[in-house]
């Protein structure tokens, strides 16, 4: 008879500190390790993603004048990102609600788009407000999270069942998304996102344990699942969540400079617990078993397929070895590192600001001496091809993991059954 166990029989394990919680890199360890884990041995698992995440936007209600005195505000900019004031036009009560995009760049600042604006949110710096109310009266406003009476972070598309790796097969350098300098032609170099084994969707396939309303970690704090996101389709499946920014950890979240423009960053993490066989069976999958599509940079059409078991193992923390500076006359890397996590002294990288750093591997592709990191080599076409660049950060993923078994532990996190099943499409129309 195929072994179950109930929610709430969970909850009393964790009640009375008889749970076992384990991250799934716990468990992947674990197995590689050798031992023999029963459906027995196990009752929760923690999933987590740490990477670029478009699909995010922020939302807010504050207000910027006393009530009666305008008639609505028109235009804002935070910070430079310009917003989009509404839907809620809040008529003379002299609040504004608007939302801003993740990917919005600022028309004031340098390398500043809405991903770094809800980093610096979270970490409850000032923020500048500057708006237009439909009479032309413009307003000046500094105010940070206290100030404001509503401030959520929400997702249209989050946590996909793992992404793609790249490739550029055009025989010109391309900028994109995907890689932080030019995108070396003539299949010479690979980027690839994806947590591989740790993702949320990879670990429960059937989408038995999570749904609709379920609790999630969203950048270290809790927040829902709301539902699928936009192009879902069953063998992408992604969600789109909620989450307060206050009590969010800036350390998951920021932006990242790409050839073309900055990516928000995003990182979530969600309990399994280990209700069936099935789902305890889908867990127990290595990075091996995960597979990895490489698509053409310039068309998005497959031209080949490795693993994740490929590009992850073990190589999860970029080291930094000051020591190993040769004093170059120019150095390669110290205006490279796409999230700004260089702390530079005397012209020199000196140090790791840990917080900032997406253990990327861009600098050890510029500096493989002073940057360590196994990025891995791609056999593909007969010819070895070297990884350049991840740009999900995995590392990033196992603490997030941590925290949510941690929270898990002392009753922190909500065990939660979803309102429903998550649905998704069976293609993209
Ligand atoms: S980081 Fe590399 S390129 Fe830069 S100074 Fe050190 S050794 Fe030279
Ligand atoms: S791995 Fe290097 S380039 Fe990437 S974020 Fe960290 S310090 Fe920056």
């Amino acid at each position: 008879m195929a072994k179950k166990r109930k929610l709430s029989e969970i909850r009393k394990k964790v009640e009375n500190g008889s749970a076992v919680v384990l991250t799934v890199q716990e468990l992947i360890d674990q197995i590689s390790e050798g031992k023999k884990v029963k459906f027995e041995d196990v009752d929760i698992v923690t999933t987590a993603t740490k990477g670029l995440m478009s699909g995010i936007m922020g939302i807010f209600s504050f207000r910027l004048s006393p009530p009666k005195t305008l008639r609505k505000f028109t235009e804002v900019d935070i910070n430079g990102i310009p917003a989009f004031p509404g839907p809620c036009p809040n008529e003379y009560l002299g609040i504004v609600d608007l939302i801003i995009y993740g990917t919005t760049q600022s028309r004031t600042k340098d390398n500043y788009c809405g991903g770094s604006l809800f980093r610096e949110i979270a970490e409850g710096k000032p923020i500048e407000i500057l708006a237009k109310s439909a009479e032309g009266e413009t307003i000046e406003k500094v105010m940070d999270l206290e100030d404001m009476q509503f401030a959520k972070l929400a997702g249209t598309r989050q946590a996909i069942k793992n992404y793609n790796a790249m490739i550029n097969c055009e025989t010109y350098n391309v900028n994109t998304i995907f890689s932080c300098l030019p995108f070396s032609p003539n299949k010479t170099e690979i980027t690839f996102s994806g947590c591989g084994a740790l993702n949320p969707f990879q670990n429960d396939p059937e989408f038995e344990s999570f749904g609709v309303g379920s609790p999630v970690l969203v950048n270290g704090n809790i927040g829902h699942l709301m539902g699928p996101g936009t192009r879902n389709y069953i063998e992408k499946p992604n969600m789109m969540t909620i989450a307060p920014f206050k009590g969010m950890k800036p350390e998951y979240m920021g932006a990242f400079k790409t050839s073309y423009g900055l990516e928000p960053i995003c990182s979530l993490a969600l309990p399994i617990p280990i209700l069936n066989e099935n789902i305890f069976n889908n867990i127990i999958k290595s990075d091996k078993l995960v597979k990895l599509t490489i698509l053409s940079l310039v068309g998005r059409e497959k031209v080949g397929e490795i693993t994740y078991g490929d590009v992850w193992k073990n190589n999860f923390f970029m080291r930094f070895n000051p020591d190993a500076c040769k004093n170059c006359e120019e150095c390669k890397a110290i205006d490279k590192c796409p999230t700004n996590a260089f702390i530079i002294k005397e012209g020199m990288i000196s140090a790791i600001d840990r917080s900032r750093c997406f253990n990327c591997g861009n600098c050890t592709h510029l500096c493989p001496e002073a940057f360590e990191l196994d990025l891995k080599t791609i056999e593909f076409e007969g010819k070895d091809i070297p990884i350049v660049l991840r740009q999900s950060d995995r590392y990033g993923a196992i603490k997030l993991a941590e925290q949510l078994k941690s929270m898990i532990l002392k009753g922190e996190f909500p065990l939660k059954k979803p309102i429903s099943k998550l649905q998704f499409a069976k293609e993209v129309k």
